[in-house]
This record gives structure tokens, sequence and C-alpha cells, in this order.
């Protein structure tokens, strides 16, 4: 009985917080399913939900040789599901990964595995990072079938494996590597831009076109050390801290490319602090208006230019020993136009010390900058207009990484494009208590829909 009531009790809780519209239910359903899988890019699968996407498909209609599962290990399983379309044009593919960072119970306040709906957002690990938009993709497609849309092209949908961490199995570069037949796209659409609010009003809706390039140097000090009774002043600790303090004053020169000057010259527009004059000015090439906004703020800042900032410092090996080894990691994000020679190149020439041997350990390969195209621009300014007037649509790169620069540099231009609208100071992706505002993941669910019917019609 007491179990009765309870059903009961759940059942009235569920009805109460399901949206009244189907689609958005069955949006909300998939998106649960997927927070709730443990999917974790070192300790989790993504299995779980690729097995389960391919059944949703195949249980809608789809051909099973239109679902395709499977990925670099048994656990780190990719699904690709193919739309067919008259084939008029290039196949368009829409990309969200499915692994997520890691999340411990004991850092968050609510349970980070278990989806919760509660004041207005959804909490768990995902939510924003990037199931949202996996959930979406997969809720679009149904519908569409559902209508019995045909799309001018393909459209292809991909979620993949171990975007986070940069990991051996990563989904975007297994499929490309063996199965590129499977996602080869005129372009892509993926996460790496959204929607701001500020104060919680609407402000600007980005489209992101490019992104920086990671690489790690490591510089390495090595000396043949000695005993630290009888000291010497060739120490390689001393080497490398005086290198590392060169590298703090230092800058590399400001550069703008397509994408960036119309993001400055877009954001000038409805920028609230004092940068707003700065901000056109930059778009301008005005280098004294680059100096103050750079020294005003760090994300701007790295827009404007390749940065590289020490991270990791590891050497000596006794307190009472002349060190042998010192060395550092030196984390660099370079403009989608600079060079990795160049980099090493010009702090080789800052360093100034042949003692100081800089090597590469990680290049993660450069990403060039996906084209303006007319189409996609006018189609996403226009739903954009239609859904939140008075937003402006702003192009932009991201500073951070996603699978686009695989995808770019394997020659298929991506897009960031969500619709998910994010408080500029509430960004919790891989934080903790990660969430999502109610009201945009169901806005981005329709501008998604959207946005996909008018590029494949
Ligand atoms: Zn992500």
């Amino acid at each position: 009985m007491r179990f009765t009531i309870f059903l009961l009790c759940l059942s009235a809780w569920a009805a109460d917080v399901m949206p009244p519209e189907p689609e958005q239910r069955l949006a909300r359903v998939i998106y649960q399913e997927m927070i709730e899988v443990k999917s974790g890019f070192t300790t989790g699968s993504t299995t779980p939900i690729a097995e389960s996407v391919a059944a949703r498909f195949k249980a809608a209609g789809f051909p099973v040789e239109d679902i395709f599962v499977g990925g670099a290990i048994p656990t780190k399983a990719n699904v690709v599901v193919r739309y067919r379309g008259t084939g008029a044009r290039k196949p368009l593919l829409l990309l969200a990964h499915t692994d997520v960072v890691e999340a411990k119970r004991e850092d968050w306040t609510v349970d980070p595995f278990v989806f919760l709906e509660k004041d207005g957002y959804f909490y768990g690990r995902g939510t924003s990072d990037d199931k949202a938009q996996a959930a979406v993709w997969v809720a679009t497609l149904l519908r569409l079938k559902r209508e019995n849309y045909r799309p001018d092209r393909d459209l292809i949908l991909a979620l993949t494996a171990d975007e986070e961490g940069g990991g051996p199995y990563n989904g975007v570069n297994w499929l490309i590597e063996k199965h590129r037949a499977l996602i080869d796209a005129e372009y892509a659409l993926n996460e790496g831009a959204r929607g701001m609010m500020v104060g919680g009003k609407r402000v600007e809706h980005q489209i992101g076109l490019a992104e920086k390039q990671f690489l790690n140097l490591r510089w390495e000090v090595r000396n043949k050390g000695g005993h630290s009774a009888r000291p010497v002043p060739d120490n390689a600790i001393y080497h490398l801290a005086a290198a590392l303090q060169r590298l703090s004053g230092f800058e590399f020169d400001f550069a703008l490319n397509e994408v960036t000057r119309e993001y400055f010259r877009q954001s000038a527009k409805m920028e609230a602090s004092g940068l707003a004059a700065d901000m056109a000015r930059v778009a301008e090439g005005d280098r004294a208006a680059m100096r103050r906004v750079a020294a005003a703020s760090a994300p701007l800042n790295a827009m404007l230019r390749t940065t590289c900032v020490a991270t990791q410092l590891e050497g000596g090996h006794a307190t009472n020993a002349l060190p042998q080894l010192a060395a550092a990691n030196v984390n660099c994000r370079l403009l989608p136009d600079d060079s990795v020679e160049s980099v090493v190149a010009q702090l080789t020439k800052l360093v100034g010390d042949d003692q100081v041997k800089i090597s590469v350990t990680t290049n993660e390969g450069a990403s060039p900058v996906s084209p303006l195209r007319d189409d996609i621009m006018k189609a996403f300014t226009r739903i954009t207009d239609t859904m939140w007037p008075g937003v402006i649509t702003v192009p932009s790169m991201a500073v951070g990484g996603t699978d686009g620069r695989y995808l770019r540099s394997a020659g298929i231009p991506t897009y960031g494009v969500q619709g998910f609208f994010l408080d500029r100071d509430d960004v919790r992706a891989h934080g903790r208590d990660e969430r999502m505002p109610v009201k945009s993941f169901y806005e981005g669910q329709t501008f998604l829909y959207e946005f996909v019917k008018a590029l494949s019609k």
C-alpha cells in the first residue's frame, strides 16, 4: 500500500515537471537517460548511450544499415545514424560527444549522475557539456522522421566518445581514420559556441567558426648535479627559473582574423562595460585599443593573440643535492594561423639559454578557420532574430578546444552552434553542480530543429 502511494506521488511529480509538448518530453527523457550513464572519460563508458540511441532509431524504423555502433575499444563506442535525403547536396554532420569530465559525488551538492530538475535548472554532469546537444540531435532526427521530412541532403548524426581529456580513444578521430565515408560531410555542426545571458537577459548568440590550437611544450634543463654543501652557479633550477621569469613578462603579437574581427565588431554593440568603444576600435585594427582591451580582460586577451603559460613544474631529487633536472610544462594556445615552428622559435629566442631545451610534448594540430558562409550565417541570424528579437549574432573563436579541430583539419568545416543560452557568470561545464536552464534547453531544441531544416531544404 505504501508502495502504491509512493508510486502515485512519483507519477504526480513527474507529470508536474514534464513539459506539455510531446517533442519536449521526448528530448527530456533522452537527456535524462544520457545524464544517468556514467560516461566519465577516464572511468566510464559511452557504450550504453550509443546502444540505447541505436535502439531508438531502430524502433523508429531507420534501416539497420544506416545505424552504426563502434569505437576504438568496447567501452568507447560511438553511434552514427544516417537520415537519408534526396542527395541533391553533400551531407550535413550533426556532432556531439557523450563522454563527460569526471565528477565526484562528494564535490557536488547533488548526485552528478542523477538527473534533477530543480528551480528552473537541469542538474547533472554533462547537462551543458555536451549531453544537451546530444539529446537534442536525437530528438530532432526522430521528430523529422515522424514528420516525413525529406531533406535535400543526408543528415548524419554522430555521438562520439572521449572528447574530454584528449585520450587515445577519441571517437571523431577514430571515425575519420577508420570510417571516413560514414561521416563525410560538406560541413558539421558541433558544440563550441552558445548563447550568452547577462543577469538573466539574452544578449548575444555565438556561432563558432574557429578554435585555437592546443600545444604543450616541455622546457627542460639537465645538469650533472652534485653535493648541495658545495654549490656552483650552474644550477638547473636557476636556469629554468630565469627562463620562466622571461616568459612571465612576454606577450605574443596581436593578430586578428576574419572571425575575431567580426567578433569584436559585433560584441562591441552589446558590451555594457567601459570596453565597448575600445572593442569597436580593435575591430578597426587600433593597436593601442588592443593593448587596453587585452590588459582589462583575460578572455579578450586570449582572442587577440597566441598565449603560452607555465602550468607544471618538476625538478630536483633530494633536499641535499644539486638538481640534475628541472623541467616545466608550458601550455600554449595558438591562433589558427600561427604555427608551432614560429612559437618555438620566438620562445627559444626569448629564453636565450641553450641549456633550456624546448620540445613539443602535445600538439593537437592546426585547426583552420571555417569559412563565414552566407547561407549558414543568414539562417543562423534569421532564426535568432525570430526567436530572440534584439539578440545579436556573434561569430566566435573558441579559446579552448573541441572535436571540431579533427574535422576542420580533415577538411570538414565545423560550426559551433547550440542555441542554449547560459549566464556569462554561471558557466559550470567541467566544474561542480553543472546545470542547464530548463528554458534554455527547450529553446535550444527549437533552434536546432529549425536550423537543421533551414540548412537542408
Ligand atoms: Zn564538450
